[in-house]
């Protein structure tokens, strides 16, 4: 029921993110149409200022062309050509250039020709003949310009040539040429148009593509979020899969397969302690409670037979203190409630202490244990968990040694820097692939294992925690059928 009430209180924790966060769909979409209003918009821009400038420019430079073309050809062609008619010259000239070409007396009456052309009346806002306006503006244009250089200019919708010249005829005139920007207003809208259009078609294409893409990339998602949930209710056969998604989608799949094989092995293990501590808690306490009858029913009177009886008791007794110790002391490092209380330590004094601990091992039951310690090296560390972690290694070693019950401890200086710890024993060893494992919570080899002092599974998981704490360098070498040797690297404390 508690269990329950907490599930669902996670639940709407995570639904509350859920709302707050956009879905890669929307997310997409809005990225794809920023994209193309960005494109757009600079397209548009440059359309606008660059392009039109450009047509504008290379009108104007057109027309300056033309204009020396018509003004070369008017100079040079006699009056008796085109039968002494400038009007039908001029024509010809208009039409040939397309633009319109006037000769222009000083108050802007028009001399050639004697019709309006043609195409005169596309002109705006002026009145086909009356050019007494534009003289005033083609004179103040020219005294701009430097002597014998013609004026071109941007007039009222069209761009403007002007020339004084002279003629057989006539002297102080002027040609007046003029060529409608019009078109050049017409290219540029009809730019713009496809700009728009180009614009509407590229919403539809990012609607389109971050569709597409979102739901390519989310179907794996909500697959692998689907079978998650399967994992978080304890199903650990889902397999994730990411191929065909890219490389991330792989990773994402490996990491998620990984998370399920910890999970399942921590799920595994963690049955299996339950199933050992439970063991091993009840086997000290049933010779507890037997031998305490013992003394009630039979040795009560007897001193001797009682000690014995007694000792038993405390021995057991003992076993399950450090039982419950390991247990605990592994809950506080996973916690991680527990912080280092780092001292200075002369490491040859403390090692010679910890190792003083399995003197009864070697009065009772012949263990020998050869030590090597180098006198007066010193590190920073917690004492106590440091204390333990090589009490478990020594411990282990003792455990699990050969039938020559020998252990071998070393204490030495590897450099200016380090010295290290190691304890090799003569047992059977641990096989290559049980190595990187035994490091684990829980875990036990089934073979080594032969009924140790506190055989919880949970002694080298301390070790590890510990020193990784520490961040020491550690780790085991170990050769089937010969033994093995735990080591640490501990950092000299001058
Ligand atoms: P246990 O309480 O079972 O000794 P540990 O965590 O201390 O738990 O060790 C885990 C397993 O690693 C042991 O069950 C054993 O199989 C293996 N192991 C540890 N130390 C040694 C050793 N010195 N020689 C061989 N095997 C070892």
């Amino acid at each position: 029921m508690t269990k329950k009430k907490g599930k669902i209180k996670r639940n709407r924790k995570y639904r509350g993110r859920q709302r707050n966060t956009p879905s890669i769909y929307f997310l997409l979409w809005a990225v794809f149409s920023a994209l193309s209003l960005f494109m757009v918009l600079f397209f548009g821009i440059t359309q606008r200022v660059v392009m039109t400038q450009t047509y504008k420019n290379e009108a104007a430079r057109d027309l300056a062309e033309k204009g020396r073309k018509i003004q070369t050809t008017i100079l040079e062609t006699p009056p008796e050509s085109f039968d002494g008619n400038r009007s039908a010259l001029l024509r010809y000239l208009s039409v040939n250039y397309d633009v319109d070409v006037y000769i222009l007396d000083e108050t802007g009456a028009v001399l050639f020709p004697q019709e309006p052309h043609f195409n005169h009346e596309e002109t705006q806002g002026r009145e086909p003949f009356d050019f007494s306006g534009a003289i005033v503006v083609l004179k103040e244009e020219l005294a701009k310009t430097e002597a014998n250089i013609p004026a071109l200019y941007e007039g009222d919708g069209e761009y403007c040539y002007g020339e004084k010249i002279s003629l057989y005829e006539h002297s102080e005139v002027y040609l007046y040429i003029t060529k409608s920007i019009n078109l050049v207003e017409a290219v540029s809208e009809q730019m713009n148009l496809r700009i728009w259009l180009l614009a509407v078609f590229m919403f539809l294409l990012s609607f389109a593509v971050s569709s597409a893409v979102s739901g390519w990339l989310t179907r794996p998602l909500a697959e692998m979020t689907k079978k998650a949930r399967q994992l978080a209710s304890g199903d650990f056969d889902v397999d994730f899969h990411g191929t065909d998604y890219g490389l991330e989608m792989v990773e994402l799949a490996d990491t998620l397969n990984h998370a399920r094989d910890e999970l399942s092995k921590t799920d595994r293990m963690q049955k299996e302690l339950i199933a050992n501590v439970s063991h091993d808690f009840k086997t000290p306490l049933t010779m507890i409670k037997a031998y305490a009858s013992m003394i009630q029913e039979i040795s009560g009177d007897n001193p001797e037979k009682r000690n014995r009886h007694a000792q038993v008791i405390v021995d057991e007794a003992d076993r399950l203190a450090s039982l419950v110790t390991d247990v605990l002391d592994l809950s506080k490092l996973s916690s991680g409630i527990d912080t280092l209380k780092w001292t200075r330590i002369d490491m040859s004094a403390y090692l010679t202490e910890i190792l003083g601990r399995f003197d009864y091992l070697k009065e009772t039951q012949g263990y020998k244990l050869a030590a090597e310690i180098e006198e007066e090296l010193y590190t920073r560390a917690d004492e106590l968990k440091i204390g333990q972690a090589l009490y478990n290694l020594i411990g282990n070693a003792v455990n699990y040694t050969g039938e020559d019950k020998t252990v071998f401890v070393r204490l030495k200086k590897c450099s200016d820097t380090e010295f290290y710890f190691a304890v090799t024993d003569t047992g059977n060893g641990i096989k290559k692939e049980e190595l990187a494992e035994i490091w684990e919570r829980y875990y036990r080899s089934s073979e080594t294992h032969k009924r140790p002092v506190k055989g919880t599974g949970l002694g080298l998981s301390i070790v590890k925690k510990v020193l990784e704490k520490h961040g020491f360098k550690f780790g085991v070498t170990s050769e089937e059928g010969k033994g093995s040797t735990f080591y640490v690297y501990f950092p000299i404390n001058t």
